[in-house]
């Protein structure tokens, strides 16, 4: 049903689909030099697609002409007026085989500019070569690297033999709700047969490259306590506030429990459950702060917990219900704005995560290529936070969360985030190996036989 609406609101254009040529490729992929590449990526950088209002039409643009200069094919989608999805094309030999999907999306975080050392739209680099910019590591370096390997690979005569799409996707900043969700749900995508997503990891502090093959999923917890109200001098049980405090210390030793496994190594700070209080709100407004001689008889707090999709969600559902919110102490909750178990379990109820065994021959061949390229990769991690890779998930499909950033302190969503061009162009190599190692795999397994014995 949804899906049928999705459908009505898609403006299809098709823009471009010029058959590639030899001069043109030789033109303009051959001869860039590190400068050039390094120029293109300020351009990207220099479009201001902050939220809360992202300038999505400059960015399309910007990637429109990019694709044209590497004759690709173009679309461009909008599942939401004004919210422009670009999908790009570089047909494989053999279009039987499922495709590859880079995906990237076009908008960044907003930035307190007075707390940047260089503006945060300028892409300044400084004497060190670190590329000043919102977006240099989440994740319009991504996007850039793609379409510079591409345009690597051209140059060097390679052909694909499976499809390749890139897909620049508006909103992940904001849940990603109007864009990468709206796509992997819809017939358009269904139509381009991927059997394999690339979307965003993170910078990695030590010479290890990240790979993340699940997210944990978040619920929005609000607990609500009601009581007799009483005068403020008088002990009496099963005020709102009593029993508020009391659930806030269940909750505040269950997260001591989880965090110290990450203290103690033993596990990954995706590994385990976090739960941290958003809100506190209690108490009986005065003129001057709060009425201090009255117990109220409302108090509710909220959390930010996140699930990896390995945990014992009933356990925990069950802990909420029990130990955090009773109705014995006249507690109630809400999980609010997350559905609960459509996040964790994809539609055919298995938990939402990418096998990095020998089920999956993507994982493989990622190890390979970026050894290939000279590149070292970490042990497989689960994502702290969400990202639009979960919305491919669900759709039974692997997907690897990847941003080729070594050596590089994390620092997305913070001030002065930075890249170092010499990163980003080992970035470019790395994806060139991955992406030639993923179009070339012409094994006939098709994606949904081993997506089966996941
Ligand atoms: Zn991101």
């Amino acid at each position: 049903m949804e899906l049928i609406f999705h459908l009505c609101m898609i403006s299809l254009l098709l823009l471009s689909s010029s058959k590639s040529t030899t001069a043109a490729d030789s033109s303009s992929s051959s001869s860039s030099s590190s400068s050039e590449i390094i120029s293109r990526f300020q351009k990207y950088l220099q479009i201001n697609t902050a939220q809360p209002s992202p300038q999505y039409q400059e960015a399309a643009d910007f990637i429109l002409s990019e694709a044209n200069s590497l004759s690709l094919e173009s679309q461009t989608l909008e599942f939401v007026p004004g919210k422009p999805l670009i999908l790009l094309k570089w047909p494989g030999s053999d279009p039987s085989l499922p495709s590859i999907l880079l995906n990237s999306h076009t908008d960044v975080v907003p930035a307190e500019h007075d707390k940047w050392a260089h503006p945060p739209f300028s892409a300044h680099v400084d004497p060190h070569g670190k590329i000043y910019a919102r977006g240099s590591q989440d994740m319009k370096c991504v996007g850039m690297q793609y379409l510079e390997a591409i345009r690597r690979l051209k140059a060097s005569g390679f052909k694909p033999t499976r499809t390749v799409y890139l897909s620049f996707v508006p909103d992940e900043e904001i849940g990603g709700h109007d864009g990468a969700e709206k796509f992997a749900e819809s017939d358009i995508f269904k139509a381009l047969n991927v059997g394999i997503v690339l979307d965003e990891g993170l910078a990695s502090p030590s010479e290890n490259y990240r790979a993340f093959y699940a997210e944990r999923c978040p619920w929005w917890l609000i607990i609500k306590a009601t009581g007799a109200p009483g005068h403020g001098s008088k002990l009496y049980d099963n005020s709102a506030m009593e029993n508020i405090l009391k659930s806030i210390e269940s909750v505040r030793r269950f997260r001591a429990s989880q965090f110290d496994l990450v203290k103690a190594g033993l596990k990954a700070e995706g590994e385990v459950v976090s739960v941290n209080m958003a809100f506190l709100k209690a108490g009986t407004p005065s003129p001057t702060g709060f009425v201090m001689n009255l117990q109220p008889s409302e108090a509710e707090a909220g959390f930010d917990i996140r699930i990896p999709p390995t945990a014992d969600q009933e356990s925990l559902e069950k802990r909420i219900a029990e130990e955090w919110a009773p109705s014995s102490r006249n507690m109630t909750f809400r999980l609010g704005q997350f559905k609960q178990k459509a996040s964790v379990l994809d539609n055919s109820g298995r938990p939402v995560l990418t096998a990095t065994d020998s089920t999956n021959p993507w994982w493989a061949l990622l190890e390979e290529a970026v050894k290939k390229a000279d590149g070292k990769l970490g042990k497989p991690e689960i994502f702290p936070a969400s990202t639009d890779a979960r919305y491919f998930r669900l759709q039974g499909l692997p997907a690897i969360g990847f941003s080729p950033m070594a050596n590089t302190p994390i620092l997305l969503h913070d001030h002065n985030e930075f890249l170092n061009k010499d990163e980003y162009l080992k970035g470019i190599s790395i994806y060139e190996s991955i992406i030639k190692s993923y179009s070339s795999y012409a094994e006939h397994a098709r994606t949904a036989t081993w997506r089966d014995e996941l």
